[in-house]
């Protein structure tokens, strides 16, 4: 196949693998062919409830400054506004001692510190947006069953047919058969919890704070919802717990579940008045420690999924469409096949800090907040405290959270 009729096949149709089919689509030129390939129904164009799936399923996702950048480039932004709730501010405690602290978009002037979206909203967004796009075929649903080196590029075989790509994007999660299949090698860490979600309605206004509330089972996050009909003051819960409590609350009735929700969390946000499905993950980190091969790339949670903690698992991954998106639209102008060893090499290296820094915080932050010693944890609430007073160590912090310095870095 010639370098201007470059195939590229993803394997994978979650919101990673969506996401990069649009900004291959934006970014490679108009001979380029992409095929994304999905396991699981997703709904046709104009269905407005998108019905179960596990990738757009009752979680939400609080989406990063970089990763509204990304959207906003992409032209999608319009219409995910009316599903958004911003972040203002973000307040951080953790139960039964001192120190908390408040992050707020004012002080780093920007409109918001963050957004948070309901993920079936996003995969609505994502494939409507995906059906306009004459140059990408949905194969969905269908599945990718295994892959072989074929020529400079890849033989990929689907349920009933084979068909030859010049690039493979292993976009298939993190239980991953694919990259399992083709051998690589993968390093995983459990965490003996699991994070229970559901969304709530209080009786209070959230105004735009998150909630970030370190406790000795783990951490409770609280993310502002935008105001539904039947409740004005929603909010989506990630709630980290051992697996056995996850289970118990997720099957416990609606009163014991809020009192101890409230025990744990307080009263900031008055009653608990309604609560939506509960659902609970088991946590683990899972690492590709190789990502790319000829040919081939893993992405998303195939590549690394992570403690949902600080919410940066999709956005890292969508700097790692933007950044491999942007790496093969430059290869092919300069005659490149998008399998070429060296420009994927490249890209993996480009994306080795960025990704590095967030496992190494997403990792760190709930055993920062679990430690018992009582000198560590001095430290750690005088550091919360500190963080408090301390405007620029908070810009810091919030610079690094929003993720833009490893974004701007993907045009240099
Ligand atoms: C409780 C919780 C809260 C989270 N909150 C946040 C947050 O606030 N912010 C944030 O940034 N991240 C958050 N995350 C992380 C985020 O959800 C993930 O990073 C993201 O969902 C990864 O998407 P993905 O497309 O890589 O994988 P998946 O969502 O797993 O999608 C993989 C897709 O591949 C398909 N598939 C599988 N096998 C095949 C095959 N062989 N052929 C074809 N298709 C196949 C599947 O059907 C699926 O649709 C959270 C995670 C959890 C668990």
């Amino acid at each position: 196949m010639s370098v201007q009729a470059q195939h590229i096949l993803i394997a994978g149709g979650g919101m990673v693998g969506l996401s990069l089919a649009l900004l291959l689509h934006e970014q490679l030129p108009d001979s380029a062919r992409i095929t994304l390939v999905e396991g699981r129904a997703l709904p046709a164009p104009g269905d407005a409830q998108t019905g179960y799936h596990p990738a757009f399923d009752a979680r939400s996702t609080a989406l990063s400054y970089s990763t509204a950048t990304l959207y906003r480039e992409l032209g999608l932004w319009t219409s995910l506004l009316p599903g958004l709730a911003p972040i203002n501010q973000i307040h951080v405690s953790r139960r039964g001692r001192f120190g908390s602290s408040l992050l707020s978009s004012a002080e780093q002037g920007w409109d918001a510190l963050g957004w948070v979206v309901e993920n079936p909203c996003l995969g609505r967004t994502l494939l409507a947006a995906a059906h306009d796009c004459p140059r990408l075929t949905l194969r969905c649903p269908d599945r990718v069953t295994d892959a072989k080196p074929l020529g400079p590029g890849v033989q990929v075989s689907l349920a009933e047919e084979k068909i030859e790509a010049d690039l493979l994007v292993i976009a298939d999660g993190a239980e991953s058969i694919l990259r399992e299949k083709l051998g690589f090698l993968t390093q995983r860490k459990t965490y003996g919890q699991s994070a229970l979600i559901a969304n709530l309605a209080f009786e209070k206004d959230h105004e735009g704070c998150a909630y970030e509330r370190f406790t000795a089972t783990g951490p409770l996050a609280l993310l502002p919802l935008p105001p539904s009909e039947q409740a004005p003051h929603r909010m989506a819960l990630v709630w980290t717990l051992a697996q056995v409590e996850a289970a118990a609350m997720e099957l416990a009735e609606v009163e014991v579940f809020s009192r101890t929700l409230i025990d744990t969390f307080g009263y900031r946000l008055g009653r608990v008045l309604r609560v939506g499905d509960r659902q609970s993950y088991p946590l683990a980190l899972t690492e590709a420690v190789e990502q790319v091969r000829r040919g081939c790339v893993v992405l998303g949670n195939a590549a690394h999924a992570l403690h949902p903690v600080a919410g940066q698992g999709f956005n890292l991954a969508l700097r790692d469409a933007a950044a491999l998106s942007h790496a093969l639209a430059k290869a092919v102008d300069k005659g490149l096949e998008t399998g070429d060893t060296a420009v994927l090499a490249q890209y993996a290296q480009d994306r080795q800090r960025d990704q590095a820094q967030t496992i190494a915080a997403s990792d760190g932050l709930p055993a920062l907040f679990m430690m018992t010693d009582p000198l560590l944890s001095l430290g750690r609430d005088l550091a919360l405290s500190g963080m408090d007073m301390f405007p620029l160590l908070r810009r810091e912090f919030v610079q690094q959270a929003a993720g833009m310095a490893a974004l701007e870095s993907r045009y240099a």
